[in-house]
């Protein structure tokens, strides 16, 4: 399999490759160059399948010509295996033919952990074979940094620095990180926000002098392999439902773009989806495009469901890719304008043709709020308040009582408390099982001012499994 850039002007990629990649070098993004298509027959075969097995089955065209299938295979049981649910994806019915697909049983209790357990297997598996190390370097603002550094904590040629902005993220959040230890892992409290932290990241990878040759890696969500994992648990969702004799549509809370893209894709790939909805907060510029045709940047507002409060959609360029004829050139157009502080429409048409899978809601903290509460009411589930605008989205959206609604279950309850007790559920919600002695847990993390050379000297101080570069 091939990879190209969204902007058409960087080499194409083998899968090995664009998994170690960032950005293209033409600042575009990585889809592959064909993308694999199955039919009915095949994808009904696979129902009742164990998670890892159909996630082989679905993965497979993505990853050959670099990884073999038998350990491509014993990679996925690994990973899918630390999920502590048996069913990894289990399906949780709210109401007539409404289902929440519940994505949080992984070791940090949101979806990402689909992802970033495997990205690190991945990593290590490619790095081993080619005898380098390399250093990743992410700032998050919650999930991304836990999901990262569990999905890291065992890789031998991995060294993983998260920052993160100092005494701004909640104490679950912070403490899933820094309890976490390892030679490889390091936690920098920056003394900042966040912007601060993703600023340092975007000009570590502009200039990577510090790294002495090693080579710098991305964990955001613009790493295709991330993408790549994500699209199994539409197909897992479906299969379960009826699927691929009879659609289903999905209803995904949205920030940068990368989990409903993967929806988009398992719909090209042949599983019958027939509505996809893009579920957002206050932080509404997704669904100012799909309702009114208008991409344009607005200021950030923090919300109960802070890993959705973004003001650009990073992924939203995959799909604009697909929306002009996989045209190059007419993106970097876009993206250009947009640079430059303009927004931008796109043809009616285009969009007219995007309108048909996907709709779109933006929900309020009230109405996240409310929604939570409505359905501890009816039927005792505590919702976190990304899943809530999930839910509130696919009530308001939906097309067809017929047809099965899902929606992302994109993380437990507990990492939210805030929004739970501002919904008034008289629930107190307990730690699962591997972390219920979270808040006695040693912490470990190191306080840098907000200052790159600082970052950047602490990273080549210990970027080698501890040791200098
Ligand atoms: C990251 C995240 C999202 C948003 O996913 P995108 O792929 O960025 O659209 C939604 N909910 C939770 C809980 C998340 O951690």
């Amino acid at each position: 399999m091939r990879y190209i850039s969204t902007r058409g002007q960087a080499p194409a990629l083998n899968f090995e490759d664009v998994l170690l990649a960032g950005l293209a070098s033409d600042g575009g993004l990585y889809v592959p160059e064909n993308l694999p298509r199955f039919t009915q027959e095949e994808i009904a075969s696979w129902a009742g399948l164990p998670y890892h097995e159909l996630a082989f089955r679905v993965m497979r065209p993505f990853v050959t010509g670099s990884i073999p299938d038998s350990d491509f295979k014993k990679i996925l049981e690994e990973t899918y295996g630390v999920f502590a649910h048996s069913a990894v994806a289990p399906l949780r019915q709210l109401n007539g033919n409404e289902w929440v697909l519940e994505l949080f049983h992984g070791p940090t209790l949101a979806f990402k952990d689909f992802a970033l357990q495997l990205l690190g297997r991945l990593l290590d598996y490619v790095l081993a074979k080619r005898g380098e190390r390399v250093v990743i370097i992410g700032a998050t603002s919650g999930d991304t940094g836990s999901a990262a550094i569990e999905g890291c904590r065992r890789c031998d040629n991995v060294d993983i620095f998260i920052l993160h902005p100092n005494n701004r993220v909640s104490e679950v959040q912070r403490r899933q990180m820094t309890t976490i230890f390892g030679e490889n892992i390091h936690n920098i409290a920056v003394e900042g926000n966040f912007d601060d932290c993703q600023e340092m990241v975007k000009n570590s990878f502009a200039d990577q002098g510090f790294l002495k040759g090693t080579r710098l890696v991305a964990v955001n969500s613009i790493n295709w392999a991330r993408i790549m994992a994500q699209i199994v648990y539409y197909f897992h969702a479906a299969l379960q439902l009826g699927g691929p004799a009879r659609s289903v549509a999905f209803s995904v809370p949205t920030g940068n773009f990368g989990d409903i893209f993967a929806g988009y894709l398992a719909r090209n790939m042949g599983l019958p989806i027939s509505q996809l909805i893009v579920a957002t907060n206050r932080n509404d510029i997704l669904h100012r495009f799909m309702s009114g045709n208008q991409y344009v940047k607005e200021t950030l507002h923090a919300t109960l469901s802070p890993s959705m409060d973004i003001m650009v959609s990073s992924n939203f360029e995959r799909l604009l890719f697909d929306m002009h004829g996989r045209n190059g050139a007419a993106i970097a157009g876009l993206m250009d304008t947009f640079k430059q502080g303009g927004g931008f429409s796109v043809e009616d048409d285009r969009w007219n043709e995007t309108r048909k899978l996907f709709d779109s809601l933006a929900v309020s903290d009230e109405q996240t709020c409310e929604t939570i509460a409505e359905v501890f009411a009816a039927t005792g589930e505590v919702l976190d308040p990304h899943t809530a605008i999930g839910v509130k989205a696919a009530r308001a959206c939906r097309r067809s009582l017929d047809t099965p609604m899902v929606v992302l279950g994109t993380a437990h309850p507990v990492k939210f408390p805030e929004a739970v007790e501002k919904a008034g559920v008289g629930k107190a919600l307990e730690l699962p099982a591997h972390l219920s002695d979270l808040f006695e847990r040693e912490e470990r993390c190191t306080v840098l001012p907000n200052d790159l050379k600082a970052i950047q000297a602490f990273v080549s101080q210990h970027g080698n499994r501890g040791k200098p570069l």
